[in-house]
This record gives C-alpha cells, structure tokens and sequence, in this order.
C-alpha cells in the first residue's frame, strides 16, 4: 500500500505511482474528502481500497483539482458513493481537449503504451462550481476556490483553514517542472500564482499535483521561473521565431526540457494569433 503521510492536522497526502500524483484526504466528523482521483477506473478502486484499509470512514467528497487525466480519469469509481466537486468548466474542457486525447488513444492504444484509459467513462464533477464554496465536513470548513486560468481553465483550490493547508493541484509542481498540459495558459499563470501566494500564511502547508508538501516561497519561485518562460515566448513571437527556433532559445536560456518547453511555445504562440479557448 502506497504510503500516507498526516501533512496537516487531520490532513492526509500519498504520492500514486505511476508519474508521481498527489492524492489528499481531508477528515471531518462526517467523512472524508478525497482531492483528485488518479489516472483511470483500477488505480482508483486501488485508491478507494487504501482509503478504506486506513479505517478513517467513508468518503462523501470528491474533488478535482483541474481536468487532467491523472486528477480526473478516475472519477467514475466515487460517482456513486459520494458527491464530486470541480470547476464550471471542466465539462467544457472534456469536449475540447480530454474527449479527443482518450478516442485518439482508444483507436491505437499500441501508439502511446505510456497510458492506460481502457474502460475510462469521462465524469464530470457532479456540483461545478464558478465561485468560492465552502463544504461542512462537520466540525471542519473546507474551501473550494476555483481559479482563473493558469495550467489550465479549470484549475481549483482545496483550502483547509483550520490546519493552514492548501492543496493546489499542477498551478505548482515539485517533482518536475510545471507542465504545459493540454489547454495552458502560459501568460496568465505567473500571476494567478502570485495572486494565490498572496493569500497563503508564511508557514501555511502547500501541497502539489506532483511531489512533496512546499510553501509559499516554493510557490512564488515557481512563479518567477514561469513568468520567464512567458516573456521569452513573447519574445520569441516578436523575432517571428518558428517553434523549433523559439524552443531551442528557450530550453537555453532557462535549462528546462524540450518536453516542458515546445508545448508552451506550442500554445503560446496559439494564444498569441488568437486561439480560444
Ligand atoms: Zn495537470
């Protein structure tokens, strides 16, 4: 069994292989509150069985910290057992970006063996929500923030006050560098991370969509090192670089992969001629 580790007072993190996904428990005197579910339907019934094992209660909360796969493609297994919570426009997010990817793997699933969707039923979150909520876990008040767009337009935070707690899905990553998954926003990023740090206590816990628990500081470096990474795709559209061009600059002037830089060079110059979403 994966390990859990008590991050917070009553607040538990596990870090899932495969690629490393923060998954968070959150006890009230009611329940469980469950962020992010994994990659697809068996890694989430071995979640749903860990969580079990560890003789906390049943979960009655579900919530996604943005659309991705590795948050979201597990949703199917609590969507009969407890009510699932996510931003307003992670419907929206499913038809453009997540539907496509999953029917693509389905027609060649031999062609990108790094993934296994075999009997993935997109599910939505049940509650979308566009503003700030605040769920009773009894006892315990917990925050749900959705955020404008950054790593992507459905990005949430999950604001545990009393313990000081923010669980912040891919807006930060420790693990690795901050993926341009699809459907990123590489220009507006920077600042909903500073926007957020703004909000977050000194000694607050922040934990991650991939590694271990970091805090502000962590966060508003990695704002820094984003913010770079959008100014020199600016920069890089302004010289009328083409993608190749513009991500060999870049991966030079910041050391980051091709992996992680010819997406955001990929979108950004999307975002720049016009693209929506
Ligand atoms: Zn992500």
């Amino acid at each position: 069994m994966t390990d859990w580790t008590e991050v917070a007072d009553g607040v538990w993190h596990a870090r899932y292989q495969p690629i490393d996904i923060s998954t968070v428990l959150v006890r009230g005197n009611d329940g469980l509150l469950l962020v992010d579910t994994r990659c697809n339907p068996r890694e989430a019934a071995e979640l749903a069985r860990d969580v079990e094992a560890m003789q906390m209660g049943p979960i009655r909360w579900v919530v996604n910290t943005h659309a991705h796969y590795d948050h979201s493609f597990g949703n199917q297994e609590f969507a009969g057992s407890a009510t699932i919570y996510g931003h307003h426009r992670i419907p929206a997010h499913f038809r453009d970006f997540e539907q496509p990817r999953l029917s693509g793997w389905a027609a060649d699933p031999a062609a990108q063996p790094q993934y296994d969707w075999t009997d993935v039923a997109l599910t939505p979150p049940h509650v979308l929500i566009d503003e700030t909520l605040e769920l009773d876990l009894g006892g315990r008040a917990v925050r749900l923030i959705p955020l404008p767009p950054g790593h992507t337009d459905t990005d949430l935070v999950v604001h545990v006050p009393d313990a000081g707690c923010w669980i912040v899905g891919d807006i930060a990553e420790e693990s690795g560098p901050p993926m341009f998954g699809s459907g990123s926003f590489p220009f507006s990023w920077p600042q909903v991370i500073r926007d957020l740090a703004g909000h977050v206590g000194e000694n607050d816990i922040v934990i991650p969509g991939h590694g271990k628990a970091v805090d502000r500081q962590f966060m508003l470096r990695q704002a820094g090192e984003l913010g770079a990474v959008a100014d020199a795709i600016t920069d890089a559209h302004a010289r009328q670089l083409d993608v190749t061009a513009a991500t060999t600059r870049i991966m030079a002037g910041s050391g980051l992969p091709k992996e992680i830089v010819e997406p955001a060079v990929r979108r950004g110059f999307a975002l720049l001629a016009g693209a929506t979403p």
